[in-house]
């Protein structure tokens, strides 16, 4: 254990003394520590360290989750104590199972108010209850997800061959002879003989089988049903606004489904396609003259995505699709239903998504009747509801329980069945809304919004200019962090050593302490290392300020990672909070150092090819499962400019909820701005903290298992230690039942979290959708955006344990599988013989599933995608709502020159205008100026021929130059001013992450190659499938036992 700085060479520009050898903390020695543990330990916390208890009223020894923190967080070096426990995980497993979490359903009856456990002693087990550290299980192992076997039958030759594993022999450079534009007379799709020139006929909808409704809609007024509601009962209640969701799952869709439901093929330009497909089939076109498709009339999702509105009617009072989509809004009723689907059966969540303008999600407060909840499941009272008895007694309508109704919120019931308070009652009508907790949702005072910095300042970071660009980001913010004025801020910094900075607010300068004992890390001050930001403010500033100077010759090249890490659990653990990482070497020393075990190309399409992909020393998830336990959410910032082992460091913020942002080859002078941009929203967007998530359903159903960034606490209880609007979670449902008997299932997301302010909430979602026995009902409710967000986290989970080759086989055979049971409910029937049939809901999918296998996470091989950026867009894509993944899927792209010499437009005007282009280079003309924005960079690319005038504007004498060396900035003149406020609005359209704007001229190689070529999905490029392709295979698969 040592005080001083012996790892770090000369240390002259810090303002701060390193700690006097005289200061107590400094002065233990090592045999010492274990003596005086307990002054260097974290106080124990007079109120229990407990987190939430998760959304439960009742006593807390009783509730679903009582304080689970076994023990104050300790030393780890302590002998004296057991190591903290580090097992977290999945269900069935784990410490938590020790501090036991029942389903809802077992909490005990009585209204919540009733049960007031403020100062009751909290419940701390003993350290001899402490469970060792168990084995750790990531939520991405949960059994029972696969992602679709093969059938018997099915042959896949074509698509496995497409996508060769591993190409080493591949270089992503593309000669300007290989794709051709327009401009060139050159077409890059390969041609496709016996094609036969089509018509431009629109699309048409094609028509819908006859509908028979198998029950008649109820007369408005009433209510969902309950699943044995007697007339009497249904006669009787209230509470509902309009007609209910039960009314009429067919029904509803009358009109729709006529014009929209594919029974037949799709008409106009996929018809001619499916013709073309149809004589490919039989094997010859002899003498066509046109081989080409005119593949520009293909089904394409050139409006994003498009949230689901199809259920309007009796459905009104579901919350808004953003907050909650579900795969197929028409849920089987028979587990052969199910079997037939193929596709993932499930929901994907945002529980805190922007709300739509106007439509700001109300908070409720219930002093005097207390929260109203199922008394058997806890479902929180809803829209759906029913209620009965003069107003006496309402009715699950998940469980179907007949609840009293406390007195407090009792109301009469008028001719109608309804509540007279309706109109008052925002949780009686509207899907979303918000409780504030009372005090039986603690058990222990809310926490402070909390935000610890743990920063690399060895050499390359410092050299890269992150440490600055951090610091000034972090200052910028100070007056906008949430939670003033409780909020609590604090740092460490590392290299070989760690170093610890003493923020006391009677301080005028912060001290730093360095600890450089690695394998005995301790915190050498147990108080004021975090400190209250609007009490130590000027400490803090005066340390951001120096922050980028204090390093600025350091010369040591070693990260203690590890250690600092472990050291700032030890810090945080006590109140929980937000820790952001600053990392920029790879792990050199102490506990989680990483090996340089690298890419290797050796690796790809053999059996060991997904290890790559996985953490390889248990270190960073057992810290991620204690970080989680704790209530603290990690989010990384990598800048490395090497191979830096991503797969292990994104597990922190993989499995605490959190978010790795990824800057490969940081360099301030061209990554400052997104990095600050970045960091910014990060810091001042509002925060949930110490939040569980739970999703109920209706009775025969349940969620079984769960995708995205986070672990589970108990088997249905996501654990989320801070939670923002641009995070979604998304789970899959199984039937419990063989056949279900209501016409209605309800569903209802909960998020108990601590706002900003300090008030504890629990937002919650609810929802229906209708019961169907019809197969086709299903695929024409079908979600495509909720089944690619879906098909994208199970996709890249499979990539931990399959070689990429596979997990795209994968994703192609459930497309095919799902296409042909489609195929079998109507080509007999219609004698639809050799065309390719799809509901139009799901008309975009294929294209999607395409451009899923050549996203980050699954294209290529060894040479297609360095590792750590495969491992971060597989991180980034697990968390990202429905509509920007879709985006990430299939980018925009549109050309502006028009639009830029226009003389009069506006940005706004721009809107109006602006045609998004389908991803081929088909769409370039080589005398255009294009933007493609992915919502994580934009690159404008400038045709070979594009006017020097607009040229010269833009970039003024740079025009010339090569455009890898050009920063576009605001010019003088019209064009230059229209087209940065474009891009400021392409950017404020989506503020989660900032897009870079990087420029490529036509036949930049290898920039134009790796920027926008392979980018452009629907090509053939790099031995991949074009949109066409892929069509053609998706076809001859779907035919093959059909
Ligand atoms: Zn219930």
């Amino acid at each position: 254990m040592g005080t001083e700085n012996p790892g770090r060479p000369s240390f002259p520009a810090t303002p701060f003394a390193a700690a006097p050898p005289t200061m107590t903390p400094f002065s233990n020695s090592g045999s010492v520590v274990g003596s005086e543990a307990s002054n260097l330990r974290p106080m124990r916390p007079t109120v229990p360290p407990n987190t939430s208890p998760p959304m439960t009223a009742g006593p807390a020894g009783s509730g679903e989750s009582p304080a689970f923190r076994p023990a104050p967080p300790t030393r780890y070096n302590d002998p004296s104590l057991p190591t903290p426990p580090s097992s977290y995980g999945p269900p069935a497993a784990g410490t938590f199972n020790r501090f036991p979490t029942p389903p809802f359903g077992s909490m005990p009856p009585g209204p919540p108010a009733r049960a007031p456990v403020v100062g009751q002693p909290p419940f701390q087990p003993p350290p001899s209850q402490v469970s060792p550290p168990l084995s750790f299980r990531p939520q991405g192992q949960i059994p029972g997800v696969p992602m679709g076997s093969p059938p018997p039958g099915v042959n896949t030759p074509q698509i496995d061959s497409s996508f060769p594993a591993s190409r080493p022999n591949f270089q992503p450079s593309f000669p300007p002879t290989v794709s051709g534009y327009p401009a060139a007379g050159a077409s890059s799709q390969l041609p496709l003989p016996g094609y036969v020139k089509q018509s431009n006929a629109p699309f048409q909808a094609p028509q819908g089988p006859p509908v028979q409704s198998p029950f008649q809609a109820p007369p408005v007024g009433y209510a969902p049903s309950a699943p044995t509601p007697s007339p009497q009962f249904l006669s009787q209640q209230g509470g509902l606004a309009q007609a209910p969701p039960v009314a009429s799952p067919y029904g509803l869709h009358s009109r729709d489904q006529i014009q929209h439901s594919s029974t037949m093929p799709p008409m106009g330009a996929m018809q001619g396609l499916i013709e073309d497909f149809s004589s490919l089939s039989i094997g010859s076109v002899p003498g066509s003259i046109d081989p080409g498709v005119d593949s520009k009339s293909l089904p394409r999702p050139l409006e994003g995505d498009v949230e689901p509105n199809s259920l309007p009617e009796g459905y009104s009072l579901n919350c808004n699709p953003r907050y909650l989509r579900l795969t197929t809004n028409a849920i089987p009723n028979s587990q052969s239903l199910v079997s037939r689907w193929h596709l993932p059966l499930g929901a994907v969540v945002c529980p805190l998504a922007q709300a739509p303008q106007g439509e700001e999600v109300s908070v409720l407060n219930f002093v005097s009747s207390g929260i109203i909840r199922c008394r058997r499941c806890r479902t929180y009272v809803n829209p759906f509801v029913t209620f009965t008895d003069s107003g006496r007694k309402w009715r699950c309508n998940i469980c179907a329980l007949l609840n009293d109704v406390p007195g407090d919120y009792f109301a009469h019931l008028d001719a109608t069945g309804r509540r007279v308070d309706l109109d008052q009652r925002p949780e009686l009508t509207k899907g979303s809304v918000e409780f504030v907790a009372p005090t039986e949702y603690m058990v222990r005072p809310p926490m402070p919004p909390l935000y610890f910095f743990l920063i690399d300042v060895s050499i390359s970071a410092v050299r890269s200019g992150m440490i600055e660009v951090v610091a000034k980001t972090i200052k910028s913010c100070l007056d906008d962090l949430p939670g003033f004025p409780r909020t609590q801020i604090g740092f460490i910094t590392y290299d070989s050593t760690v170093h610890f900075y003493n923020m006391k607010s009677s301080l005028t300068q912060p001290q730093m302490m360095v600890v450089s004992d690695l394998d005995d890390i301790f915190i050498p001050l147990p108080d004021d290392l975090l400190v209250n930001l609007s009490e130590s403010r000027t400490v803090v500033e005066a340390f951001l300020d120096s922050l980028p100077t204090m390093f600025q010759d350091n010369l040591n090249m070693e990260s203690a990672f590890g250690p600092a890490l472990k050291a700032a659990f030890m810090v945080m653990s006590q109140l929980g909070g937000k820790l952001l990482i600053f990392q920029n070497t790879m792990p050199s020393l102490g506990v989680g150092r990483l090996k340089l075990r690298g890419d290797d190309p050796r690796a790809y399409g053999t059996d060991k090819e997904y290890s790559l992909r996985v953490p390889e020393d248990p270190f960073y998830k057992q810290m991620a499962a204690d970080f989680t336990k704790y209530q603290i959410g990690v989010n990384v910032y990598a800048f490395s400019d090497k191979y830096s082992d991503l797969a292990s460091i994104g597990t922190l913020a993989k499995y605490t909820g959190g978010q790795l942002y990824y800057y490969p080859s940081f360099q301030a002078a061209n990554h400052s701005e997104k990095l600050s941009h970045e960091l910014t929203r990060d810091l001042t967007r509002e925060t949930a903290w110490e939040a569980v998530m739970r999703i109920r359903c209706g009775k025969g159903i349940r969620f079984t298992s769960y995708h995205g960034n986070f672990m589970l606490r108990s088997t249905d209880l996501v654990a989320l230690p801070a939670v923002d609007c641009d995070k979604a979670y998304a789970m899959q449902l199984s039937l419990e039942e063989t056949l279900l008997t209501n016409q209605t299932v309800y569903f209802q997301v909960a998020l108990l979290y601590t706002a900003s302010c300090g008030e504890r909430r629990i937002r919650v979602h609810t929802a229906a959708a209708p019961v169907v026995s019809d197969l086709g009902e299903m695929y024409r409710q079908a979600d495509t955006g909720a089944i690619v967000s879906m098909l994208s986290r199970l996709a890249i989970e499979k990539t931990m344990s399959s070689k990429l080759e596979d997990v795209r086989s994968n994703v192609h055979l459930r497309i095919v599988k799902a296409l042909r049971e489609y195929r079998n409910l109507y080509a007999v029937q219609h004698r639809l013989g050799g065309r390719l049939i799809y509901p139009e809901s799901l008309k975009f999918l294929p294209l999607y599933g395409l451009a899923l296998c050549k996203s980050t996470p699954l294209r290529g091989g060894y040479s297609d995608v360095p590792l750590d950026e495969r491992c971060a867009a597989g991180f980034t894509m697990m968390a990202l709502p429905v509509k920007k993944l879709l985006k990430l899927l299939y980018p925009s792209l549109v050309q502006l020159d028009d639009y830029l010499l226009k003389p009069s437009a506006s940005a706004d005007e721009f809107r109006k205008v602006m045609k998004r282009l389908p991803l081929t280079a088909d769409s370039l003309d080589s005398r255009g100026l294009y933007v493609y924005d992915d919502g994580l960079q934009i690159v404008l690319w400038f045709g070979r021929m594009l006017s020097p005038d607009i040229a010269m504007n833009l970039l003024g004498p740079d025009a010339a130059a090569e455009l890898s060396r050009v920063t576009l900035m605001e010019r003088e003149t019209e064009m230059s001013r229209r087209l940065m406020g474009l891009l400021k609005k392409l950017r404020e359209s989506d503020p989660s992450y900032h897009q870079l704007c990087h420029l490529v001229r036509q036949g930049e190689q290898p920039r134009e190659g790796f920027m926008v070529l392979t980018k452009l999905v629907e090509d053939q490029t790099g031995g991949t499938n074009g949109y066409v392709d892929w069509l053609i295979q998706l076809h001859r698969q779907v035919q093959q036992n059909a």
